[in-house]
């Protein structure tokens, strides 16, 4: 793989914009700041954000192991994902490849980016068609999107294949790890120097239980998170979401210790579900929600949503004719689930 050749030409001939606080770094102490217009008055918000979130990196290299100048934050792992478009997608040109059914967001960013979406579909068992992925690549294929475990299945993707693909592909492979946290098999984070095509997502939103802050990471050759860096909007984590993520990782053993909830929950309640006759199959799940197959999707979401319950319906999507995907919740919310399921007439 040749990076130079993936990028964007307007990209490689951009220079960044350079922000005071590129300049001049805010962690110098005894200076007196006076470069970015702001207000002098403290009101602990009054001055920008760190651009490249140090303390933060920090943190997370310190959690995952990895490098710092292997990380770029985004607002929300979907702005990672529009990043990865605009730095190496040339609208109306370049291809992507996708494996429906999953994440809706790819389909929307390359939309917006006036790409051409190539889908393969997953084979049954929701496992990716590699012969199917290998002979759609183009010259003109930049991304590989793969999410593992994938959304709405909630399986892993087998590593193999995965690597295959890494192996196989000149472009650039992005592996959304949104629910790793839930999953029996480790990050690729560990892969990364023996892929240098590799990009890899994970978020606050999830496990970590902050989708309210806005918080996505992205780990990749420092290459990679240097093209990023040059385009990502200057200030695109707010203060208040960089304080409140170091927090997070600072608790980190709560959310571990609610994962483990979460996972208990999820075969509790994959096995209560496996009882109820109108629901046909519980699919094998190694994330925080169960796709599940019932009699009647439409109908059943309705009844759902009488009695105030709101799951979601992936009848529409490639393979998941008439199935629901329910989100693990509290062991309390699941009761109340479990419940309502059990009074709906069969
Ligand atoms: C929920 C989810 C995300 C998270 O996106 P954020 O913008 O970080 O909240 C990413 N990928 C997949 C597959 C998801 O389901």
């Amino acid at each position: 793989m040749i990076l130079d050749n993936l990028i964007r030409k307007n990209v490689k001939n951009m220079s960044a914009y350079s922000s005071a606080r590129d300049e001049f770094n805010a962690d110098k102490q005894n200076y007196l700041f006076l470069d970015a217009n702001e207000n002098p008055f403290d009101s602990d918000y009054n001055r920008y954000p760190d651009p490249y979130q140090n303390a933060l990196k920090d943190a997370i290299s310190k959690i995952k192991q990895i490098p710092k100048q292997n990380i770029v934050l985004g607002n929300g792992s979907d702005e990672v994902l529009d990043l990865i478009f605009r730095a190496f997608c040339e609208p109306k040109e370049d291809e992507i490849i996708t494996m429906p059914p999953t994440y809706g967001m790819y389909d929307v960013l390359a939309n917006l980016n006036d790409i051409k979406t190539v889908q393969v579909p997953l084979k049954e068992g929701f496992q990716i068609d590699v012969q199917g992925v290998l002979s759609a690549i183009t010259d003109k294929t930049k991304l590989i999107f793969i999410c593992s475990p994938n959304n709405p299945s909630g399986n892993l993707l087998q590593i193999n294949d995965v690597k295959n693909i890494l192996g196989h592909f000149s472009g650039l492979v992005v592996i959304d790890e949104a629910y790793i946290d839930f999953a029996t098999s480790s990050s690729f984070i560990s892969e990364l120097n023996d892929f240098p095509n590799l990009i890899i997502t994970q978020t606050f939103s999830k496990a970590l239980a902050h989708a309210g802050i806005r918080v996505g990471m992205c780990f990749a050759s420092e290459r990679i998170i240097a093209v990023l860096n040059k385009i990502k909007p200057p200030y695109n984590i707010n203060q208040l979401s960089q304080t409140k993520a170091l927090e997070v990782i600072q608790n980190f053993d709560t959310y571990i210790f609610q994962v483990q909830i979460i996972k208990s929950e999820r075969e509790l309640v994959a096995n209560e579900l496996k009882k109820v006759s109108w629901i046909q199959h519980v699919f094998p799940s190694e994330s925080n929600f169960l796709l599940c197959r019932v009699d009647n999707a439409n109908l059943r979401y309705g009844q759902l949503l009488e009695k105030k319950i709101v799951v979601r319906n992936r009848t529409n999507q490639p393979l998941c004719e008439n199935c629901l995907r329910f989100t693990v919740g509290t062991p309390e919310q699941n009761q109340t689930l479990l419940n309502t399921i059990k009074d709906l007439n069969s």
